[in-house]
C-alpha cells in the first residue's frame, strides 16, 4: 500500500480522499492556492504546500507545481479528485513519467473517453446502445444535413471536446441546423482549442441514468448499481438519487451487466462511471466518466461500499474487496448539492459564513469543508457541501432529508437550501415521475 497520497484538489472532495487515506494508514499532503491557505483540506492532512496563486489555472491546474510538491514531499501516489486535473491525459502520464502513481485509469482511456466521438465509437464497439447519431464528425453542413434527416428532427449539435453542457446547440427544424453547427463548432473552438462536432438524435424527455463500475489490475469488474441525476439545472446536476425510481429490478440488473461486460472488454483500471440517457424503456450512451464522481455518496450508501478505498487499493494494485456476487442494494439515498448561490437567481454568494450548524442523527451523512468562521473564496466552484441522506425507503429518506435540511444552520451567505425544502414538497419529486428537463420548467413557474 501507499506510504503517502498527495491530494490534487480542494473543498468537500479533498477531504473525503483524506478519510479514506487515513482509514488505509495512509500519509496525505495537501496542495492549496494562496486563496485557500485556511481551508480545511489544508488544516487537516499530514503535510501541506502552496502551490501557487488563487487563479485555478496558475495553482491546482498547474501541473509542475503540483509535480514539484510531489517530488518535495515524496509522495508515491496522487489522487486527482474530481474536476481540475482528474482528466487530464497528458497530466496521467507525467505522473506516471515521475515514478508517482496516479490513482486512476491509464491515460490511454481518459483520452478516448475525453473525446466523445471516440467514446462513443469504442462504447459501441464494446457493446453499448448509443444515441443514433452521425458516425463520427461532421464536416460539412450537406452532411449533416443527410445525417439529421436520416435520424429525424429534432436533433443535438454536440462538441467532441464539449464538457459542462458548453457546444450543445438544438435544431429542431432543418432550417436552424446551419447555425446549429455553427455556434456549437465555434463554442467549442473557443472554449477547448476543438472545433469537431458530432449529430445526435435530440431525445425529448428522458432521464439521466449513470452506471458505477470498478475494476481491479486481477481481472475483477463489478457494476455497482445506477444513480438516477435527472434534476439538472444548465446541464448540471443538483439532486441525485440511487437508485432510480424509474427502474424495475430487471432492467437494472440488465444495463448493469451490459455495462460491466463492455467495461471487462475494454481492459479498463478504476472506478469509472458510464452515463446514459433513459427514455420509453431504452438506455443511450452518451459519455464516460473516467473519474470519481461528486454524487459517489449515494452508491456507497444503498452498495455499502468505500468507493475512494476501492480506488485507493486498485491503484495500489489490490484486488476489489468485493466480487459482483457480493453486491447487494439495501435501501434509498439521496444528495443534495449545497452551492453558495441565490436559491433564485443563482448568482454566486461567496464570503464568510458567520454561523455553521451541520445536520446529523440518523442516516444522514454531510460531505463539506465548510466551518464557522470560514470564508468561500470567490475563485472556485460554488458547491460548499453535499447532503446525503439514506433510509430503508424513499419515503423515509425524503423524510430525513426534510428533516436535515431544517436542521442546517449555514449564515452570512444565501445557499440553495431553500430551493430543495420547496423540491422536495412538490408532487413529481416525491412521486419520482420527472425527466431531465423538469427542474428547469419548476424553477421558471416557481419564478415567474
Ligand atoms: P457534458 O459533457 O457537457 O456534460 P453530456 O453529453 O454528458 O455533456 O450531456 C449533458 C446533458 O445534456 C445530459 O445530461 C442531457 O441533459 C443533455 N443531453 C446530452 N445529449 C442529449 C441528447 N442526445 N438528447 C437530449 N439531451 C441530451
Amino acid at each position: 500500500m501507499f506510504k503517502k497520497v498527495l491530494i490534487a484538489n480542494r473543498g468537500e472532495i479533498a477531504l473525503r480522499i483524506h478519510r479514506a487515506c487515513k482509514e488505509l494508514g495512509i500519509q496525505t499532503v495537501a496542495v492549496h492556492s494562496t486563496a485557500d491557505a485556511n481551508a480545511m483540506h489544508v488544516r487537516l492532512a499530514d503535510e501541506s504546500v502552496c502551490i501557487g496563486p488563487p487563479a485555478a489555472k496558475d495553482s491546482y491546474l498547474n501541473i509542475a507545481a503540483v509535480i514539484a510538491a510531489a517530488e518535495i514531499t515524496e509522495a508515491d501516489a496522487i489522487h486527482p479528485g474530481y474536476g481540475f486535473l482528474s482528466e487530464n491525459a497528458r497530466f496521467a502520464e507525467i505522473v506516471a513519467a515521475h515514478n508517482i502513481t496516479f490513482i486512476g485509469p491509464s491515460a490511454d482511456h481518459i483520452r478516448v473517453m475525453g473525446d466523445k466521438i471516440a467514446a462513443k465509437d469504442t462504447m459501441g464497439k464494446a457493446g453499448i446502445p448509443l444515441v443514433p447519431g452521425s458516425d463520427g464528425a461532421i464536416t460539412t453542413i450537406e452532411q449533416g444535413a443527410k445525417v439529421a434527416e436520416e435520424i429525424g428532427y429534432p436533433v443535438l449539435v454536440k462538441a467532441a471536446s464539449g464538457g459542462g453542457g458548453r457546444g450543445m446547440k438544438l435544431a429542431r427544424v432543418p432550417e436552424e441546423l446551419e447555425n446549429a453547427i455553427n455556434t456549437a463548432g465555434s463554442e467549442a473552438k473557443a472554449a477547448f482549442g476543438d472545433a469537431s462536432v458530432y449529430l445526435e438524435k435530440y431525445l425529448e424527455l428522458p432521464r439521466h441514468i449513470e452506471i458505477q463500475i470498478a475494476a481491479d489490475s486481477h481481472g475483477n469488474v463489478i457494476q455497482l448499481g445506477e444513480r438516477d441525476c435527472s434534476l439538472q439545472r444548465r446541464h448540471q446536476k443538483v439532486l441525485e438519487e440511487a437508485l432510480s425510481p424509474a427502474l424495475t429490478p430487471e432492467q437494472r440488473a440488465e444495463i448493469g451487466e451490459v455495462t460491466r461486460a463492455a467495461i471487462e472488454k475494454l481492459g479498463y483500471l478504476g472506478v469509472g462511471t458510464i452515463e446514459y440517457l433513459y427514455e420509453n424503456g431504452q438506455f443511450y450512451f452518451i459519455e464516460m466518466n473516467t473519474r470519481l464522481q461528486v454524487e459517489h455518496p449515494i452508491t456507497e450508501q444503498v452498495a455499502n461500499i468505500d468507493l475512494v478505498r476501492e480506488q485507493i487499493r486498485i491503484a495500489a494494485g489490490h484486488p476489489l474487496s468485493l466480487k459482483q456476487s457480493d453486491v447487494k442494494f439495501a435501501g434509498h439515498a439521496i444528495e443534495c448539492r449545497i452551492n453558495a448561490e441565490d436559491p433564485v437567481n443563482f448568482t454566486p454568494s461567496p464570503g464568510k459564513i458567520s454561523d455553521f450548524h451541520a445536520p446529523g442523527g440518523p442516516g444522514i451523512r454531510f460531505d463539506s469543508a465548510v466551518y464557522d468562521g470560514y470564508t468561500i473564496p470567490p475563485f472556485y466552484d460554488s458547491m460548499i457541501g453535499k447532503l446525503i441522506v439514506y433510509g430503508d425507503t424513499r419515503e423515509l429518506c425524503i423524510a430525513r432529508l426534510r428533516r436535515a435540511l431544517a436542521e442546517t444552520v449555514l449564515t452570512g451567505i444565501k445557499t440553495t437550501i431553500p430551493l430543495f425544502e420547496k423540491l422536495i414538497e412538490e408532487p413529481e419529486f416525491q412521486s419520482g415521475d420527472y425527466h431531465i428537463h423538469w427542474l428547469e420548467e419548476w424553477l421558471s413557474k416557481a419564478n415567474a
